[in-house]
């Protein structure tokens, strides 16, 4: 029973600011976010450190049921996520792990796991969702749903600022063929393919700044037009 308020999916591929976006949103409406990329990148990263070949269907399988997720909601309306009661911070946000991510997350028996867990912890509503298959998959009767999209191009753009302002010295064209990398094996996988929702609000990104994609968002959100 959604007593908590709405129920929002935010899908699209990587970098188009689903994060950031879905995030202000929920903090605009009280409501709380998760990421739920993030429990795909725990899973890679416990792959990795135990090392599991990320296409070892029954060792990866294993490692995700053996995972015990907890969330806490922070003030910034993020549900921060503890894996075994460890916070795994900014290690999973390294482009490998991402990477990996998209691997793991092609084990359809894995997704179901992590699937059950994203259900528990949206059931209640008020919470904004943000991942690869919230409307379609993991709550295909949400009550607004979104897709966010840009060109591969523009979000290694983004993605190539972003690193060089962390003083960092990015590869463009790297960047780039991971970025369609990732686009292409999320896309074409059998379980669960990126794609939007029948009924999903589809925004193209490549040209708005956040707070236009913010504002976007906010407008189809009934009683909540900014
Ligand atoms: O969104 P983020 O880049 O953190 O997601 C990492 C990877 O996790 C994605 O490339 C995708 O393969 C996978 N993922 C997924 N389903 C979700 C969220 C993420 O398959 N709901």
């Amino acid at each position: 029973m959604r007593t908590q308020g709405l129920l929002i999916s935010i899908d699209g591929t990587a970098g188009t600011g689903k994060s950031t976006v879905g995030k202000a949103v929920a903090a605009k409406l009280g409501y709380g976010f998760l990421s739920t990329g993030e429990m795909y990148r725990a899973l890679a990263y416990t792959v990795f450190a135990k090392h599991i070949d990320p296409d070892d269907h029954d060792g990866v399988l294993a490692a995700t049921r053996a995972m015990r997720f907890t969330f806490a909601r922070q003030a910034d309306a993020t549900l921060k996520m503890f894996v075994d009661g460890e916070y795994l911070g900014a290690k999973l946000h390294l482009e490998e792990v991402g990477n990996v991510a998209s691997r793991v997350s092609t084990n359809g028996e894995a997704r179901r796991v992590l699937t059950e867990k994203m259900r528990e912890v949206g059931e209640t509503g008020g919470i904004v969702m943000e991942g690869r298959d919230i409307g379609t998959v993991v709550f295909p009767d949400a009550d607004i749903k979104f897709y966010l999209d840009a060109s591969a191009e523009e979000r290694a753009n983004r993605r190539f600022k972003q690193l060089k302002e962390a003083g960092e010295n990015p590869n463009y064209d790297e960047i780039l063929r991971l970025i369609k990398e990732r686009d292409a094996r999320d896309k074409g996988r059998a379980v669960s393919p990126l794609k939007p929702a029948d009924d999903a609000i589809i925004i193209d990104t490549s040209l708005l700044n956040l707070q236009q994609v913010i504002d976007a968002v906010l407008e189809k959100i009934p009683h909540h037009a900014s």
